[in-house]
């Protein structure tokens, strides 16, 4: 009887690890789009995911910071379905619909700064960013862009997105040479400085180098028509520019005549405790830059630039068939009002609170765990062999997040090195599922330190 059960248990088990998309997906997906977790997703709720065999996952990703306001939100569904039996299409180039001019407006309005505003809507972070570039560039009549290393801009156009992506590979192989006028500089990446600093004793050196070496050296920055920032480094490991950097950065700017071009799209809509990470800096970006997050996974972006800039632009130069899809605009105008209502930015510090205790108490239990940093929400452990070299630690995160998976928490790598374990809860996530995927992760962390000691 026993080995009849035991028996029982193995064949389940292996009925249920089969999983035929994975399978369907080497065949007929190309290769060179990566998969994280091998895993195939049916369904979600709020902060759940569950996979076509029944098991459960906490979703510490949102499909990389997309769905804050959790899977399957009902509020978010009833929009849809309304907007799509009212109206799908008709391209914002030959006619005029609601959901865009509407949902422009509100951006307009919650954009940071006091400034008036207008807006372009795009499909994705990409192509926001392209559009962001084309402006400045339109409106300055200036060629170069300056943008960081270690940042990210986007893959999905040949452009400026992958231009201004501060890291080759895997971006960049065998694609390169990638288009000119796009000019790379150090981001304000403390843990790692390269000019071998101490911040806040450093003076801002990077910023120095920027005004003093670089426009000599490189492009006077008379000639620049943008600089590309992320006030938190999404997929470069979320690392955040210091205050007096962006304040700094935002004056030099303005002396030269250089538009400040603030990419939002993984940092913005409440991920910090601020629906803007620039309203933590108290500074005005001249376009700001958002996706993601804005229609809790329909395909949308936004560019929100100045209105003095954005009426300069040449009528038809701009558009596309798609930007702004009406389904995907009714989401999003919808996604505003729910933000504003339930106060998701604060919600965001209080959950960031709870994440930052947790991560600061594995970096006093784990010498694997080298620094600990974020805002509000978005917060991350970078890990090293060595506190002392900053080796990165990159086979243990994958074994981390190997194992994190197992348990039932999906996490995601990030960073120049990939030894970075981000967190990107859902902001209506409850406390109990954010706890047990903590307690999941620190079970990792403990496992795969004592495996390589
Ligand atoms: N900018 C940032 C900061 C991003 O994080 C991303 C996507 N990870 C992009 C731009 C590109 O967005 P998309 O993938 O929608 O093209």
């Amino acid at each position: 009887m026993f080995i009849y059960e035991v028996w029982v248990v193995v064949a389940e088990t292996m009925f249920q690890s089969r999983d035929p998309y994975l399978e369907l997906r080497s065949r007929y997906v190309m290769n060179g789009v990566a998969l994280h977790h091998p895993v195939t997703i049916e369904r979600g709720e709020n902060a759940i995911l569950y996979d076509v065999n029944g098991r459960r996952y906490i979703d510490f990703t949102c499909g990389i910071g997309v769905t804050s306001l959790g899977h399957a939100n009902k509020e978010l569904i009833n929009v849809a379905e309304e907007q799509l039996r009212k109206l799908w299409h008709v391209c914002v180039m030959v006619m005029n619909y609601r959901p865009y001019v509407e949902l422009a407006e509100k951006l307009a309005k919650i954009s940071p700064g006091g400034s008036e505003k207008q807006v372009l809507l795009q499909n994705s972070g990409s192509e926001a960013i392209e559009n962001a570039i084309k402006i400045a560039r339109q409106v300055t009549g200036r060629i170069y862009v300056i943008a960081y290393e270690n940042s990210f801009h986007g893959r999905g156009t040949y452009g400026y997105a992958l231009a201004a992506t501060g890291k080759y590979k895997p971006y960049k192989i065998g694609i390169d040479p990638i288009i000119p006028g796009v000019e790379l500089i150090p981001y304000p990446y403390c843990y790692r400085c390269i000019f071998k600093q101490e911040y806040p004793e450093c003076s801002l050196v990077c910023l120095d180098y920027l005004e003093k070496w670089f426009t000599y050296s490189r492009v006077p920055l008379e000639r620049v028509a943008a600089l590309v920032i992320e006030m938190v480094q999404g997929e470069g490991g979320f690392i955040v520019a210091p205050i007096d950097y962006v304040r700094e950065l935002k004056k030099l700017l303005d002396k030269y005549g250089v538009l400040l071009v603030d990419d939002e799209v993984q940092c913005g809509w409440s991920r910090t405790g601020k629906m803007w990470a620039i309203e933590h800096y108290g500074v005005d970006p001249d376009i700001l830059v958002t996706a993601k997050a804005i229609a809790n996974g329909l395909p949308l972006s936004a560019v929100i630039g100045k209105k003095n800039l954005m009426e300069k632009t040449v009528p038809g130069s701009f558009g596309g068939t798609y930007g702004g899809n009406p389904v995907s605009c009714a989401v999003a105008s919808k996604v505003v009002d729910i933000m504003l209502r339930d106060r998701l930015p604060d919600r965001a510090a209080v959950l960031g609170e709870t994440i930052k205790k947790k991560l600061n108490e594995l970096y006093d239990k784990f010498k694997l765990v080298g620094d600990v940093r974020g805002l509000g929400v978005m917060q991350a452990i970078e890990l090293v062999k060595d506190r002392k070299t900053k080796e990165p630690a990159i086979d243990e995160v994958v074994k981390v997040v190997n194992k994190a998976r197992e348990k039932g928490l999906l996490l995601l790598r990030a960073g120049l090195y990939l030894n970075v374990i981000r967190l990107h809860p859902p902001l209506t996530i409850e406390e109990e599922n954010l706890e047990k995927g903590l307690e999941i992760l620190e079970e990792s962390i403990k496992e795969v330190e004592a495996e390589s000691s």
